[in-house]
């Protein structure tokens, strides 16, 4: 998404006709598998991040800032004049993808009414719709006349301004709809009620958070799954499909018992949780891009769930058959692997994504197949080049409806079981 979104931004017209020329001829060349290409590598040690200081910022006038909050994120507040507050918000480290997550909290003495503009120090551009919140629980969208962004010749601004109506009474201005991690572990204690799940901690995170994996099922580990979200912190609607998708699991539907009966699912739905906790844009406390980090795996969290699954198919001789990762972007978006590559479940994800589909009216899917027969960095390849495992990445809109969001996870779910109950693997 990164490199997609950079090279629209910086490309000139002619450029974009060569890179289009030079696509077409890559893809005729690799159109015959030839085996595995060698592996793309990025360099994933340790790189320093920026620890945000926790404060509370005094905006003259009797108006308060606080990120002294789990999830937060906010960097510097200078009052401009009477009725506006310039908030920065700056990133973890860099170079990163300029998608600013932004989370704080507001009070003042006196009822007061001015304006935030959010400013991004020059990196970053305003992505997500502001939200607020009067307990820190319940988020909503802001009011669409109280939120603009200045026309620019960009395709996206780079600020945004909000007016607020500040009191006694704390208010919650965030990214996104839900704040730091407690969420997660709420929804995964609702899920440990049930016999069928248990959870596996795999390890420890750079500051010590636990690792931890939900096993979803009552099988004998020949035919397994993997899911995971939120490797980049900010992506909550990437995190809310895979919730409504794994919630059609656990479900006591027929389809759903006799999935149960034959497949184990393994999920981790907190890949990052540092970087959730510390408000970061994109990395995990070691700086990194997660999702660059599935060959050499040097950081903790890509390191232990790689392990976790390359023990769990030594122990039991069994194997991966479908794998997702979760993540969001601009709009809804499945990128695949090389359809002439047989995984050990060839034509599952094309036939889970069309199907789940064709049950929205009028939605055709943006299906990205890699044209590539390369391993390459990311998550989605390290599933299906190490382990066979039949897998996608589902990159879910910043600003779907949260019923479609609901809707796509749960049919998808329902399409992968039906084909799932029905193979015989014998
Ligand atoms: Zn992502």
């Amino acid at each position: 998404m990164k490199l997609l979104y950079l090279s629209y931004m910086n490309t000139s017209k002619p450029s974009y006709i060569l890179i289009a020329l030079v696509f077409l001829i890559s893809c005729k060349s690799t159109a015959q598998w030839e085996g595995q290409g060698p592996i793309q590598i990025i360099e994933t040690t340790d790189k320093p991040v920026t620890i945000q200081t926790k404060q509370t910022f005094d905006a003259g006038e009797g108006v308060y800032f606080s990120n002294e909050l789990e999830g937060a994120r906010l960097n510097e507040v200078q009052r401009l004049n009477d009725t506006l507050i310039q908030v920065t918000i700056l990133p973890e480290n860099q170079p990163i993808n300029p998608s600013p997550w932004y989370g704080f909290k507001i009070w003042s003495e006196q009822p007061q009414e001015f304006w935030i503009q959010f400013s991004y120090g020059g990196i970053g551009f305003h992505r997500y719709f502001p939200k607020s919140s009067l307990d820190g629980i319940d988020f909503v969208n802001v009011d669409s006349a109280d939120f603009f962004q200045p026309k620019t010749e960009e395709r996206r601004p780079e600020m945004g301004f909000l007016k607020v109506k500040s009191s006694k009474d704390t208010l919650w201005i965030a990214a996104q709809d839900r704040i730091g991690t407690s969420h997660v572990q709420q929804w995964k204690e609702e899920l440990l009620k049930k016999d069928f799940v248990s959870k596996i901690t795999i390890g420890k995170s750079k500051e010590g958070r636990p690792l931890e994996v939900l096993k979803i099922g009552e099988a004998d580990d020949q035919e397994m799954l993997m899911v995971i979200s939120m490797q980049h912190p900010p992506e909550l609607t990437g995190f809310l499909a895979m919730e409504a998708f794994i919630e059609e699991l656990v479900k006591d539907s027929p389809e759903a018992k006799k999935f149960r009966k034959k497949y184990n699912l393994y999920v981790m739905p907190q890949m990052n949780p540092d970087g959730v906790a510390n408000g970061h844009w994109r990395h995990n406390v070691g700086g990194i891009d997660l999702n660059r980090d599935w060959v050499n795996f040097n950081q903790p969290e890509t390191k232990a769930l790689s392990d976790f699954m390359e023990k769990k198919v030594a122990e039991t001789g069994g194997k991966f058959v479908f794998a997702a990762d979760f993540h969001s972007t601009w709009e809804d978006i499945f990128y695949t692997n090389n359809e002439e590559l047989e995984g050990n479940f060839p034509g599952l994800i094309p036939k889970v994504i069309k199907r789940s589909s064709k049950r929205i009216p009028g939605y055709v899917p943006n299906i990205r197949p890699n044209e590539g027969n390369q391993r390459s960095v990311t998550s989605n390849s390290y599933f299906f080049f190490v382990h066979q495992a039949e897998s996608m990445t589902f990159e879910v809109g910043d600003n779907t409806p949260r019923e479609i969001i609901a809707m796509k996870g749960q049919f998808l779910a329902e399409e992968l079981m039906k084909i799932l109950n029905k193979k015989n693997w014998k």
